[in-house]
């Protein structure tokens, strides 16, 4: 098993939230709750969840890209939390972002080769002609061609946005980037060339992925480890073939269920949940899950399960587990 890059302890984030005339804070949303998860050199690590879960929220402070409220986030055992604005200026080549939405983080002004270059030039990696090389050499790998480098962002389709999206993340020679939801906005057949394409980023440049879904069935193509959150905290966490040969927490049986199966002879029921996912203002008490739980039981009420290793590596937060 290869050493742990990113080490998260009790991650908290609440947003206040301002009511009335003078803003004064009225209560707070619980985005993430007491987050505990490893994510080791070169695997890609999936986190699934509904919307409104916090996956996005945990994506942008594995990159410090917004205050926590308490825990911890370590780098290569770097506190990121710590760091100065300099030092973290300096550390940001390292650890970049790819979103769902590429075109809206790209200036429509701007020709798509600046905007591939633009960090390389703010960190003064190299000089003019030196940038203009080193980004079409990622636009090659990312799949688009030399004479795409001084067109505009409007010329582009969907997946093609996201493969500049791709090539800025990696221009600066990354070892960890979020992917937030990168493939959701796209037709399916783009979707897998997308996928193919952090994968073959993964191998040749060992790359360790933070990959944000609310699809399963996307997460099991790309990911070796995934982890499953329900408001703001995690309620399972496991190997992909584990995970999807044996679910034990039953959001996850819930949210496997409505996976497709390729083979039209294998049957699987269906788990509909009831009722829509609870307000992160006023989460339910005990388990999170229980006004929704199939299974749930009066300890479920009063009383949190907490993450726990149930065999192998495989992390529950269950009564029943
Ligand atoms: Fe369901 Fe109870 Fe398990 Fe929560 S702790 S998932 S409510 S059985």
């Amino acid at each position: 098993m290869s050493e742990a890059l990113i080490q998260v302890k009790q991650l908290v984030k609440y947003f206040p939230v301002n009511n009335g005339l003078f803003g004064k804070a009225s209560g707070q949303v619980q985005a993430v709750d007491s987050v505990d998860l490893t994510i080791r050199k070169g695997e890609t690590f999936g986190l699934v969840g509904e919307s409104g879960s916090g996956k996005s929220t945990i994506g942008r402070m594995l990159l410090r890209l917004g205050e926590k409220t308490g825990g911890e986030v370590r780098y290569n055992g770097i506190d990121l939390y710590a760091l100065s604005r300099e030092e973290l200026r300096l550390l940001r080549p390292e650890i970049q972002m790819v979103f769902q939405d590429p075109y809206s983080s790209l200036n429509p002004r701007i020709r798509v080769g600046e905007a591939i270059g633009e960090a390389l030039v703010e960190h003064g990696i190299s000089n003019k002609k030196e940038v203009r090389e080193r980004v079409l050499e990622v636009m090659n790998l990312c799949g688009l061609a030399s004479h795409h480098i001084d067109r505009f962002p409007h010329e582009f389709s969907g997946g093609q946005r996201q493969r500049i999206g791709i090539a800025r993340a990696i221009a600066l020679n990354p070892s960890f980037i979020v992917a937030d939801e990168p493939v959701s906005a796209l037709d399916v057949s783009i979707q897998a060339q997308i996928i193919n394409l952090l994968n073959d980023l993964q191998e040749t440049r060992n790359l360790t992925y933070l990959f944000i879904s609310h699809d399963l069935s996307v997460v099991e193509h790309l990911c070796s480890t995934i982890g499953v959150l329900y408001l703001g905290s995690l309620v399972e966490v496991s190997g992909r073939d584990d995970l999807f040969c044996n679910p034990l927490h039953p959001y996850t049986r819930a949210l496997l269920s409505a996976v497709p199966i390729a083979d039209p002879t294998v049957k699987r029921e269906k788990i509909i949940l009831k009722g829509d996912i609870p307000s992160p203002l006023n989460p339910p008490s005990g388990c999170k899950f229980h006004t929704r739980c199939p299974l749930a039981q009066e300890v479920c009420q009063v009383e949190r399960p907490v993450l726990r290793d149930v065999g192998s590596g495989h992390l529950v937060a269950c009564h029943l587990v």
